[in-house]
This record gives structure tokens, C-alpha cells and sequence, in this order.
């Protein structure tokens, strides 16, 4: 996937002066004044917290479910930013909501995972924002298309929305168990690559469903070296009218960040530097001998190719598979390697072959 440029500002509110991660905590819903009101006055007491998050108009998977108090709640938040100085933050999803939340001072505003996969209604709120200064996350789309989302980080840049960060809230996929939305690390660390300068925040609520599973979820997000977390926190969850079961109390929001080993994502000292310098050549060189076995073992393919086609061979030989892959696992045992990590590797290297071998017999090769 080729790299995108985002232009952004050096110095954005979705990235604390000292680096440290920028925690967003409130509710899914702001449900009532006192509701939001009282969930904001504990987590200003939680420290690192720095912006509220509630959801004025919520997207709901059924109809009949809450969907969001709308426009009066936007006075709540109001409220909260002169109460207790933390800045506001909630979720748009049309123009309409956009004018609202900017005429209520809002001061950072999100677009979920519903809306950033509809390009037409990214390009809308892009339209309704352009020449405005405001910060804007984008949650990652419902289903795992890092196109998508990225387009979507593109469509508000063009419009000229310089402060911009990506959410990752998990995806969709067929067996999500045991999340709500797979995390697919694999698909955030590739995001960061392809936009390093893009502060990337993690929402472990969307992602977990379920408050138990957050601290390792998070923990994990720090480790990836994130820029922040999203954390739904409310009051008094059981009576939440929305996400219930995933959403903490401030206290338990407060066990929660204090429990997590924030990282560094810069060696200390000049020693210290030195040392993973010296680590991170034997890898780079281990990886060069990985690919020079990668193709002496391709050129290897080819002859058998050329071997098959003249013997008149069927490509696959199954049983001999088999065997490749029994033997490679038990090696893969006997030094401690992770036999899923083998297989799949073994499962590509296999494929590549199939693939090459299939080209010399037949002039192509499907995917
Ligand atoms: C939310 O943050 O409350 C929300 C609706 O999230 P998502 O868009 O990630 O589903
Ligand atoms: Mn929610």
C-alpha cells in the first residue's frame, strides 16, 4: 500500500506537550445533566484524563434503542469544559450535528466507525468543516479496510483540517471472540507505518465489550506505543443506557491507568541506545539470510516447475505437503517456536511455491 501524506500541524490538542498518552474518559451517552455532569466532576479528579467524551447522538446496530439525548446534551458538555476545565469531546456523523457541536464549542469532534466507511457522508462532514480549526479523530471503519480509513483521515485534510488522529475501535469480522470488534494488531501496527505522523489513539471499550477484558487490551495498546486511550466511563454503568456491560466507574478507570506501564518509545540513555542499536543489526541481518533463503528456495520451485511440466506432474503432491509440514512442526517444537507463527509462515512459503510452479506449467498463476 503506497504511503499517503497528511499534512498536519506540529503541535495539535490530540498530542500532549510532555508525549504523554492523551486519555479521553466519559460516557458512551450523555444520558441527563446530572448523569454527565457528575461522571465529568470524578474523572477530572482521575489523573492523566484530560478530555470527556459522551455521544450526543448515538448510532444504534437496532432501532428503539436509545439513540442519544441530541442537541440539549450539547450544553451539558458545555457545562463540563467551564466546571471542570477538561475539554469536550462527542461524535458527529451528518452536517447537521457538525454546525451544532461547532456553535456549542466543542472542542474535539470524532467520526465513528459507521460513518468513516461511507466516503459520501466523510465527504459531507469534510465540506462542513473546511476552513475550520478544530481537532478531529477518526475511528477505524466497522469492517478491517485501512483504505477506507485512511481515505476517510484524507477527505478532512483536504478540506484543510490539519489536527487529525485515527481511533482504532476494533473490527467486525466474522467470529469476533472473545471482543466485541477484533483489535487485528497486525492492521494498526501497518496503519502506523503507513501514517507514523498520525497520533493514534485506542478505544479497548469498543474493542473488549465487556470491562473485564480492558486492562490487557490497553496495556497492549501502550506497548504498540499509541498515542492515547479512549475509555468509556460512567457513573454509575449498570443503569447505562448504552455499552453497559463495557463501561467503568471513575474509580475503576483510575485502578485501571494506574495499573498500565506507559513505555517509551525512545532508549534512555546512550548505552542503552547502544545496545538495541547493536540488537537491531543481528535482526537486520538475520532478515537479509531470511531472504536469501526465501530465494534460493524460490529458484528451487522453478526447477521443480520445469521438472513437473516435463514429467507431466500434478503441482500439488498433498501427501508430500504433509509431510513438509509435520516435519517443520516438529522441528518447530523441539526450538520452542510458536506452532501457529510456523504453520502460517509455512502455509505462504508453501503457496509462493505452488504459485511459481503453477506459472512455469502454465504460463500464469491465479492469487
Ligand atoms: C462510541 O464511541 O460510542 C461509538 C459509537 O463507537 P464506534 O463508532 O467505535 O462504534
Ligand atoms: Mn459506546
Amino acid at each position: 500500500m503506497s504511503k499517503p501524506t497528511i499534512d498536519l500541524l506540529p503541535t495539535s490538542a490530540l498530542i500532549n506537550e510532555d508525549r504523554s498518552p492523551l486519555i479521553i474518559a466519559g460516557p458512551c451517552s450523555a444520558e441527563s445533566e446530572e448523569q454527565v455532569m457528575e461522571t465529568a466532576r470524578l474523572i477530572k479528579e482521575v489523573p492523566g484524563v484530560t478530555v470527556y467524551r459522551a455521544g450526543i447522538w448515538k448510532p444504534r446496530t437496532r432501532p428503539n434503542s436509545f439513540e442519544g439525548i441530541g442537541v440539549p446534551g450539547l450544553k451539558w458538555l458545555k457545562r463540563v469544559k467551564q466546571e471542570t476545565g477538561l475539554k469536550v469531546a462527542c461524535e458527529v456523523a451528518n452536517t447537521a450535528q457538525v454546525f451544532e457541536a461547532l456553535k456549542a464549542g466543542i472542542d474535539i469532534l470524532w467520526i465513528g466507525a459507521r460513518t468513516t466507511v461511507n466516503p459520501f457522508t466523510v465527504q459531507e462532514i469534510a465540506d462542513a468543516l473546511r476552513g475550520v480549526d478544530i481537532p478531529v479523530l477518526v475511528k477505524n471503519p466497522v469492517n478491517p479496510d485501512l483504505q477506507l480509513w485512511l481515505g476517510a483521515i484524507e477527505r478532512l485534510n483536504q478540506a484543510g483540517l490539519k489536527q487529525l488522529g485515527g481511533i482504532h475501535r476494533g473490527f467486525s469480522t466474522f467470529d469476533n471472540a472473545p471482543y466485541r470488534n477484533m483489535p487485528k494488531w497486525n492492521s494498526a501496527i501497518e496503519f502506523k507505518r503507513l501514517v507514523p505522523e498520525l497520533p493514534l489513539i485506542c478505544d479497548p471499550s469498543h474493542i473488549a465489550g465487556n470491562r473485564e477484558l480492558l486492562q490487557p487490551i490497553a496495556q497492549r495498546a501502550m506497548d504498540l506505543a499509541f498515542e492515547g486511550l479512549m475509555i468509556e466511563t460512567h457513573v454509575d454503568p449498570s443503569v447505562a443506557l448504552s455499552d453497559a456491560s463495557q463501561q467503568v466507574t471513575p474509580a475503576d478507570l483510575k485502578k485501571l491507568l494506574a495499573s498500565l506501564r506507559f513505555s517509551k518509545v525512545d532508549p534512555e540513555t546512550e548505552d542503552d541506545h547502544y545496545q538495541l542499536e547493536e540488537m537491531r543489526r543481528n535482526i537486520d541481518q538475520l532478515d537479509k539470510e531470511l531472504m536469501e533463503v526465501f530465494a534460493r528456495r524460490a529458484r528451487l520451485s522453478r526447477k521443480i516447475g520445469e521438472y513437473k511440466k516435463e514429467h507431466n506432474m500434478a503441482i500439488l503432491q498433498v501427501k508430500r505437503w504433509d509431510q513438509i509440514l509435520e516435519d517443520i512442526l516438529e522441528k518447530a517444537n523441539k526450538e520452542g517456536l510458536d506452532e501457529k507463527f510456523v504453520r502460517s509462515i509455512f502455509q505462504t512459503v508453501h503457496h509462493y511455491s505452488i504459485n511459481i510452479q503453477t506459472e512455469i506449467v502454465n504460463g500464469k498463476a491465479d492469487a
